[in-house]
């Protein structure tokens, strides 16, 4: 980030600097979280006059604040829903929708792309909004396949619609970067609901998957 280069060196956290995405009220909060991220870097024995560690804490502590937004009071976004007044009746798609959420068991990210569909009943939502709720869903420590099954039933909850499915296809990097160490490895994780549940249903939403 830009910002950070331009940030003098100091240890102390300027309210106007997490005023912005964080809101005044979380800065007492990302302190107490730097000054435990110091304590492990120091328990490291990493070097913290090296000028690049100087400020890692603080840095950490609002990176965490904002990859876990999901979690905070009010993030759930605002869905409003329209009444399907054309009585469309076929599937829905939004595909290849980027995403970035961390890992709950390592804390290191996982990311990928989403595909999320449903046939409306009585009622949609604009297509834009199936970003903002993966989003929602992927800021906090996550496991893919809960990622999965938490879009699917935030659109049966507020939609209910015919049926929705959701297929996110995403990259580990605890995976990847410890452990078995297998680079490049895709996780595939479906959720399905209603109609999605009868095989020519699914065999459509992977028909529009295939299509480029
Ligand atoms: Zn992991």
């Amino acid at each position: 980030m830009s910002r950070d280069e331009e940030t003098p060196v100091g240890t102390e956290i300027r309210a106007e600097e997490s005023a912005g995405a964080a809101g005044n009220g979380n800065q007492a909060q990302i302190e107490r979280v730097a000054s435990h991220v110091r304590a492990i870097l120091v328990e490291l024995g990493l070097d913290l006059t090296d000028h690049n560690l100087h400020d890692t804490h603080i840095r950490v502590a609002k990176m965490y604040d904002e990859m876990f937004h999901g979690l905070k009071e009010g993030a759930e976004p605002p869905v409003t829903t329209f009444p399907n007044d054309e009585e469309y009746s076929h599937m829905v798609m939004e595909r290849d929708i980027p995403f970035y959420s961390m890992c709950s068991h390592h804390l290191v990210p996982f990311y990928g792309r989403a595909h999320i569909a449903y046939i409306p009943a009585d009622r949609i939502i604009g297509l834009s909004k199936f970003a903002r709720i993966l989003d929602y869903y992927a800021k906090r420590p996550q496991l893919q396949e809960r990622l999965t099954e938490q879009v699917v039933s935030f659109l049966e909850e507020k939609l209910h619609p015919l049926g929705a499915m959701v297929v996110i296809e995403a990259r580990h990097l605890c995976v990847e970067m410890r452990g078995v160490k297998k680079p490049g490895a895709l996780t595939v994780t479906s959720a399905i609901r209603g109609a999605f549940h009868q095989r020519p249903v699914r065999e459509e939403f992977l028909d529009l998957l295939r299509r480029s």
